[in-house]
């Protein structure tokens, strides 16, 4: 999990940073942590890895069985999909973290302006997506700059020499 880019409608506006209402579970506010293990799912007297009785190990209850069904039923859903280019962090359940852009070049504009070296931003934008994080050769990438570090590694591992 990490970074991905998303092609979302050009006038996509969705606050920065907070979750898209379609990742989170309309039935959560029917759930309650488990009084008895405090949310751990294990008996709380003897901690030794018995299921707590209350919640059968889930942590939780479900107010009724008949909102578990629906969040079991219950599938998210992705934000409207359009013209516009923009960047999700999706190390939670997603939401956006940049600007939408007309363009991939202007979205790449904007990485650089961010600091980001405009070989990595254009490789992160290309591959589309990008992990947390990225060690190689020595090198710690974090989010954008890891796509390219990757595929330093895999050119390394296609002509077969270090
Ligand atoms: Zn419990």
């Amino acid at each position: 999990m990490g970074r991905e880019v998303k092609r979302v409608p050009l006038d996509f506006d969705w606050p920065l940073e907070k979750t898209w209402e379609g990742y989170l579970s309309p039935y959560s506010e029917y759930w309650r942590e488990c009084p008895f293990c405090n949310g751990i799912g294990l008996n709380r007297i003897t901690s030794s890895g018995r299921y707590c009785e209350c919640c059968g190990g889930d942590g939780g209850i479900w107010l009724t069985p008949e909102w578990k069904a629906k969040d079991d039923a219950w599938e998210p859903t992705d934000p409207p999909i359009g013209e516009g280019w923009q960047v999700w962090e999706i190390v939670s359940e997603g939401s956006p973290v940049s600007p939408v852009f007309a363009t991939k070049e202007a979205l790449v504009d904007y990485l650089v302006s961010e600091g980001h070296m405009r070989s990595s931003s254009q490789a992160f934008a290309d591959a589309g997506w990008a992990p947390s994080m990225f060690v190689a050769n020595g090198k710690c990438a974090h989010d954008v700059d890891t796509v390219e570090l990757m595929n330093q590694c895999k050119a390394v591992q296609e002509t077969g020499g270090m």
